[in-house]
């Protein structure tokens, strides 16, 4: 008996090209001469999903990411702690400068899909996907990123988060630019000099994230809420900030609820307060899964819950 073999059902796999760039320069050019056809690739985790679920194309290009010298490592200087992009979770939520000084961040990247994937996840890739758990965590340490872009020449510039997050919301984010790493706002230290009497008067930083997802890992959050903010030993709130985002949706500050508890004094009725006034700041979308307003109303108790917890943790430590 003949077979009949078609010939080019299955597509070859072969065909496509795996770019090596030596710098993120060589990249973008690659990037640039190839538009849509080309993928910059980190850890692939995020990538592999969307063209296993047939949500994007997979491109003829990759352009691996993982070939630049520099773009991974976290290092310490007198304001900020400073992640490369390439840096991999599993090492972002094991790490002493990340766990004092982006407590939320710290908690964020241990929580995100299941340690298999955390060990070849990035964080570059998780903040250049603009849905990543990570940011919101990120927007409470006030991160700004670095980025390499390619026009006329090569620029390297600094960008705060929020304002990155505006320009994906517009539709104007560069497609050839390549994520360099991150900026985290160091938390104040007590002076070397305070002396510890001194230091009893001295506000204390309090952090908390929190995410809610349909199983305990391994499917995208449904909402991912973070909260920073100093409180001094009477109980009164200052330098806070509110973050909430998850699942597709892009992560904001909900400043309303900010305005609620800065300068004032904590009291009881606040969470009520913030769960009513995050539900309704919180901006999001419905899907299949999940409501808006259910993500908006998940966002106030996760927030409303995370509060009281952390409050009373911290009473019940003095
Ligand atoms: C089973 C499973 C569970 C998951 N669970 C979660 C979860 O709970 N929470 C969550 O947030 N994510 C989750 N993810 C998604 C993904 O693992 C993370 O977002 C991860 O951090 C993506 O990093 P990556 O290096 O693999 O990115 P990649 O897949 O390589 O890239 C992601 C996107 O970012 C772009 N990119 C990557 N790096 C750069 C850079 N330096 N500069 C410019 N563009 C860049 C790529 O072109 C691509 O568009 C999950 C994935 C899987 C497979």
């Amino acid at each position: 008996m003949e077979m009949n073999i078609e010939t080019s059902r299955i597509p070859d796999p072969f065909s496509r090209k795996v770019w090596e760039p030596a710098d993120a320069e060589e990249a973008m050019m690659i990037k640039r001469q190839y538009g849509a056809d080309a993928v910059f690739v980190a850890g692939g985790t995020l990538l592999r999903t969307q063209w296993e679920g047939g949500i994007v194309n997979r491109p003829e290009h990759f352009i691996r990411l993982d070939t630049i010298a520099d773009l991974c490592g976290i290092h310490e200087s007198d304001q900020h702690i400073y992640i490369g992009a390439l840096t991999r979770l599993r090492e972002c939520g094991a790490d002493a400068y990340i766990a004092y000084h982006g407590a939320t961040l710290y908690e964020s990247c241990r929580h995100i899909a299941a340690p298999s994937i955390r060990n070849q996840a990035t964080i570059g890739g998780n903040i250049a996907s603009a849905v990543g758990d990570a940011i919101p965590a990120l927007l409470v340490h006030n991160a700004s990123l670095h980025w390499a872009d390619i026009g006329s020449e090569v620029t390297t510039i600094e960008q705060d988060l929020g304002d990155w997050l505006e320009i994906v919301k517009s539709g104007r984010k560069s497609m050839n630019a390549v994520l360099l790493g991150i900026n985290l706002e160091k938390q104040n230290r007590l002076l070397a000099t305070e002396s510890i009497e001194q230091s009893v008067d001295h506000q204390q930083e309090i952090t908390f994230f929190r995410k809610i997802g349909r199983r305990e890992a391994f499917t995208p959050s449904l909402v991912t809420v973070a909260f920073r903010a100093k409180i001094d030993p009477l109980g009164y709130f200052s330098q806070v900030r509110i973050a909430a985002g998850g699942g597709s949706g892009i992560a904001m500050r909900l400043s309303t609820c900010e305005q609620l508890l800065e300068g004032n004094r904590y009291q009881a009725d606040m969470i009520t307060s913030l769960a009513r006034l995050a539900s309704d700041e919180f901006i999001t979308y419905s899907d299949p899964f999940a409501s808006e307003q259910y993500r908006q109303q998940t966002a106030g108790n996760l927030l409303a819950a995370g509060l009281w917890e952390t409050i009373h943790a911290q009473i019940e430590r003095r």
